[in-house]
């Protein structure tokens, strides 16, 4: 596939990913719905045989290579969750898998990619150092690359959960969403609205290197400076080459908007104690994004993705058993 991927591609991944991805739940909240005086749902992907979203795109790509491929190799860099999700695909099909990560990526997730049998490499401060290696591995031993978010086919994969999102809420007004690398909202967004043209997707990032953000007000894609944050999961840049995942954002996401660590660890709090559910910091942005909504101000039905709950324990118990941020670190 070239190009940028369309509404049938995201149809063909849905098809492609269904025995290794899960269809996730779309549960009601309560306490939110009464808290913004409109319906909201949660998109637990959480549920994900890998605890995050990212096995849908990764399964999209590599189930749609061809045997010779397959038999090279994969190899990718990763904050942690695709990283797992290609682990956990290279193994269903066979494949010998390599993963770069770099010294910010938690201990909890370097441990559960190499239970997969993934071989790790682990060096370097940040996600740019880690894709250096992945090339250069790739060019010196044949293996092939499995972008986190910038293909088309990981990006079609990443929008089953759109589709999922309408079928569940036809209504669907609001689709709040965390922003990394963009495939995430760069899928949904495309799924969504040629179901439901009229639909909000909100974009949320961290403040702490949004670099999709950035890289929108400056018109190209740009390197932003990247600062450790309780959303790890969003760490790094879109990459000065960005091919997909630019374009997409800028033309379907309808604004991003930017949270604080702070405001990060108190929607893991309330994501725990309203929802009894366990979110790593990405996950709870577009809950951060909620709990500063004042009511009445998004319309509803409102859609939160719970991308994931890989979060290190020791760090969710500090948080969750805090008050503040500053005493959960
Ligand atoms: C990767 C990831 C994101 C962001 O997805 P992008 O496609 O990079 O924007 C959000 N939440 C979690 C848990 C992730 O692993």
């Amino acid at each position: 596939m070239t190009g940028l991927p369309s509404f049938a591609d995201v149809l063909a991944a849905r098809a492609r990913i269904a025995p290794l991805a899960t269809r996730t739940p779309l549960r009601i909240s309560a306490a939110l719905t009464e808290r913004l005086g409109a319906p909201v749902f949660l998109k637990l992907e959480t549920t994900q045989p890998t605890g995050a979203f990212k096995v849908r795109g990764a399964a999209n790509k590599m189930l749609s290579l061809s045997a010779p491929e397959r038999a090279r190799g994969v190899i990718t860099a990763s904050t942690g969750n695709h990283g797992r999700a290609v682990a956990y695909v290279a193994r269903a099909i066979g494949a010998r898998c390599v993963v770069c990560l770099s010294n910010l990526v938690p201990a909890n997730k370097i441990a559960a990619i190499r239970a997969l049998g993934a071989e790790v490499d682990v060096g370097g401060a940040s996600q740019d150092e880690a894709f250096l290696r992945v090339h250069a591995r790739a060019r010196e031993e044949g293996f092939i690359i499995v972008d986190p978010f910038d293909d088309a086919l990981v990006v079609a994969g990443q929008g089953t959960i759109g589709l999922e999102i309408v079928e569940d809420q036809p209504e669907i007004a609001t689709i709040v969403v965390p922003v990394s690398g963009g495939g995430l909202a760069a899928g949904i967004a495309l799924a969504a609205k040629q179901l439901r043209p009229g639909v909000r997707v909100i974009g949320v990032s961290s403040d702490r290197g949004p670099a999709m953000k950035r890289s929108l007000d400056a018109g190209r894609p740009i390197e932003v400076p990247e600062e450790p944050s309780l959303a790890d999961s969003l760490g790094g840049g879109i990459g000065l080459e960005n091919r997909v995942t630019f374009r997409l954002v800028r033309d379907l996401v309808d604004e991003i908007r930017l949270v604080s660590d702070a405001q990060v660890a108190e929607a893991i709090r309330f994501a725990f104690r309203h929802e009894r559910l366990v979110l790593e910091g990405a996950a709870a942005t577009p809950l951060a994004v909620l709990l500063a909504s004042p009511r009445g101000s998004l319309k509803g039905p409102i859609v939160c993705i719970a991308t994931g709950d890989n979060i290190d324990p020791d760090l969710f118990l500090k948080i969750v058993t805090s008050q503040t941020e500053e005493s959960a670190r």
